[in-house]
């Protein structure tokens, strides 16, 4: 079969390799319909993320159809629409029996290399998909691959964000960084019934398509952004700002731009290890931090689906590339320049 594999750091290559067998009783084996190329997947190929070897392959977004099941799937049977969470559970720990599954000590993810179980990726014709009965999640008929391919990753993990943030109606949010997680963070803040919602940001691609989203755009490269967002609030600052981010300077940024006794929720991802953050002041101002981690999409991923199905989100506004797996070279180039906000591949 057809799949997008590591070459080298910050090169990928389209091959022929094995069609994947289920191999563990627990496993199904489907045949991918449609994938997506995600920012995460660049940490993997500029080795931000290291233990992916060369011939390994790519991508952890995908829709698909169950081709097989191994003996101790129960949910699920052959020709079932299904899309594939990111992160593959244990599911007999302490966290996932809580339905923590983001906390698994024993999580897996697609396409991540060894320090992350090793599983084959799902940018191919096939992929094996281990703890099946969690790690999918059925899709409707109606459903289009394009709407049901962002509860799997990225609109789940903006949901997470927005709900750890706990906006309560008529509050002004922030959002900083209208990448694709960012963009899906401000269309599942909009669940909550804020009053605004501005989105921070220096490209002016992602402040627009923020703005097709009902976001109040702020840019970064002509404002400083969290003086903005005082005068904007009498002074105060946003009620809870989102960072879709993970870089200290936006981080410090967002705790600049919140209110005192106002929450600051992080969901990009950060790799730095010390923040210099002002501790007195942040003490004094009372502000709440609250780090996501990586999102719990199988814990979320029944409102997602409620979400986007009921036709309030429609996250596939952001795909602006749709090309065939073989050209998923191509579409990794324009994703890393920024070209591309969201590629998804069909076989
Ligand atoms: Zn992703
Ligand atoms: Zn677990």
């Amino acid at each position: 079969m057809r799949a997008l594999v590591f070459k080298d750091f910050g090169a990928v290559e389209v091959v022929d390799v094995p069609k994947p067998q289920i191999q563990e009783p627990d496993d199904a084996l489907v045949r991918v319909t449609t994938a997506a190329i995600c920012g995460s997947d660049l940490h993997v190929l500029n080795g931000r993320i290291p233990g992916m070897t060369a011939g390994g392959t790519l991508g952890h977004e995908f829709v698909g159809v169950v081709e097989g099941v191994g003996s101790a799937v129960t949910r699920l049977h052959e020709g079932d629409r299904v899309v594939g969470s990111f992160l593959i559970p244990c599911g007999v720990c302490w966290y996932c029996k809580r339905g923590l599954f983001s906390r698994c000590p024993d999580q897996r993810v697609f396409g991540y290399g060894s320090f992350f179980g090793d599983v084959a990726g799902a940018q191919a014709e096939y992929v094996r998909v281990p703890k099946a009965d969690l790690t999918l999640h059925p899709v409707h008929s109606h459903m289009t691959d394009e709407h049901a391919i962002f509860v799997g990753d990225i609109f789940t993990t903006g949901y997470e964000c927005a709900v750890e943030a706990r906006i309560t109606a008529g509050d002004t949010v922030a959002v900083v960084g209208c990448g694709p997680v960012g963009l899906m963070t401000i269309i599942a803040a909009k669940e909550f019934g804020p009053s605004k919602i501005y989105a921070v940001d220096t490209v002016s691609q992602r402040l627009e398509m923020a703005q097709t989203f009902g976001a109040i755009p702020v840019d970064g490269t002509a404002v400083h952004a969290p003086t903005f967002i005082q005068d904007a609030t009498d002074g105060r600052g946003a009620d809870e700002v989102l960072e879709c981010v993970g870089m200290v300077p936006a981080l410090l940024d967002a705790i600049d731009m919140v209110r005192p006794g106002g929450r600051v929720s992080i969901i990009g991802v950060h790799s730095d290890p010390d923040l210099p953050m002002a501790l007195n002041m942040t003490f004094v101002r009372a502000v709440d931090l609250k780090f996501c981690g990586t999102a719990n999409v199988i814990g979320r991923w029944d409102d997602a689906l409620e979400i986007i199905d009921s036709g309030r989100a429609h996250p596939d506004d952001i795909i602006s590339h749709r090309m065939k797996l073989d050209d998923a070279v191509r579409g990794y180039e324009l994703f890393d320049s920024r070209e591309a906000l969201k590629v998804v591949l069909t076989p």
